[in-house]
């Protein structure tokens, strides 16, 4: 019974487990903890998204939108990427409206990647990473980031090309540990990317929340890059929308046409009236993302406050909205065991370190807080926390 029963299941879903992210919002709930794992606010989106929301559905923009996307959406994107980071993209064949950056990765490697081609990630990463590869039939080749900083080592990285690598993943700002990639490491990444004829697959979702005067670089803005980079994003972080589904892609018209094909087919198209509602996130001034920023590094400064009370020591992130901290001087077995006495014993849930590494003793001596959250929830997790030398 129970093998036939398996043998209903793929290989691929065999291998993929669920989400640690998701699981620990799951498990948060159910123990009332207070929630520093999964990457969501917890505070209001700008009014101006609700409004605009809202006047979608009721001038009733309900149906189907175009399936790469609302058109009125994708032209107020384009004018946006070009002032932000100064790249210009043809709205009718440069960009792909998914549902959430979570299908624009999947949808962008089902689009180029053929069984057997591998993918370099950077070491830690963000957890979708791995099943992404999966789905996509694609060998994950992964080059660390090192602590403190979490720079790569020039030569690892050189040795991680070869003739069967398609693609680079590149997330800056980084989850988990906020570092955000310098001019001349994108150049370096831009440069093998020529060297190897490979793709680059950038995630620059957190793209607006930087601190202590760090620059964002999109790596498709270097010499060379355009034609090889997909550029992925979204509404969630930066409008904190994370429930709407919104995500985007900007690549090459070549890309951009196998990406809308590959999309169209898992999905058709992301909500109708929230893309609409997007216009009116593109078209917020500049004064929004400085007031984002700001509000970030406030929250930051309080976590870091908390986790200097408690002698947590951390790596300071320099731009994205997570903490990576170190646990092993509390000497529990693994990251999963502490975490669970986190949410289970102090009312607080992180995500284990574990989950952003591939082989998990990797990750035990970390765990990941999001300071996405109103002031008082954090000064809640606070007194939850200061338990944890009672
Ligand atoms: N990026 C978020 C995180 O790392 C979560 C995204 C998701 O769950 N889809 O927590």
């Amino acid at each position: 019974m129970i093998d036939s029963q398996n043998k209903k299941i793929s290989t691929k879903a065999e291998q993929i487990n669920e989400s640690v992210i998701r699981e620990m919002t799951r498990v948060a709930l159910q123990y009332g903890a207070v929630n520093l794992a999964q990457g969501f606010p917890d505070f209001s989106c700008p009014r101006e998204l609700k409004r605009a929301a809202c006047e979608a559905i009721e001038e009733d923009i309900n149906q189907y939108a175009i399936t790469w996307g609302d058109r009125a959406f994708r032209h107020a994107i384009a004018e946006k990427v070009n002032w932000y980071l100064g790249l210009a993209v043809d709205p009718e064949r440069q960009i792909t409206v998914t549902c959430g950056s979570t299908e624009a990765m999947v949808a962008t490697m089902l689009a180029t990647v053929n069984p057997g081609d591998e993918i370099i990630v950077f070491e830690p990463y963000y957890e979708n990473y791995g099943p992404d590869a999966i789905i996509a039939s694609a060998k994950p080749r992964y080059v660390k980031l090192h602590p403190p900083d979490w720079t790569f080592d020039e030569t690892e990285l050189r040795q991680a090309f070869n003739n069967n690598t398609k693609a680079i993943i590149i997330n800056t700002p980084h989850n988990p540990t906020g570092k955000v990639f310098s001019d001349e490491e994108l150049t370096l990444i831009a440069e093998l990317c020529q060297q190897w004829d490979v793709l680059a697959f950038t995630d620059e979702i957190y793209e607006h929340i930087l601190y202590d005067e760090t620059k964002h670089v999109a790596i498709a803005t270097l010499p060379g890059m355009e034609e090889r980079t997909v550029t992925i994003n979204g509404l969630s972080k930066t409008y904190s929308v994370t429930g709407w589904r919104v995500g985007y892609i900007l690549a090459n018209p070549q890309l951009t046409s196998a990406i809308r094909k590959i999309h169209d087919f898992l999905t058709v198209g992301a909500p109708a009236p929230l893309q609409r509602a997007g216009v009116a996130a593109m078209q917020l001034p500049v004064s929004y993302y400085q007031d984002l920023a700001a509000s970030y590094r406030e929250k930051r400064d309080t976590l870091l406050q908390t986790l200097d009370e408690l002698e947590i020591s951390y790596y300071v992130p320099k731009g994205a909205y997570y903490v990576l901290a170190n646990i092993a001087r509390f000497g529990y077995k693994s990251d999963l065991e502490f975490t669970y006495h986190l949410i289970k014993d102090i009312g607080v849930a992180v995500v284990p370190g574990s989950s952003f590494f591939s082989r998990s003793e990797q990750g035990h001596s970390f765990i990941r807080f999001c300071f996405s959250k109103k002031t008082e929830t954090l000064l809640a997790a606070r007194d939850r926390l200061l338990k944890l030398y009672k």
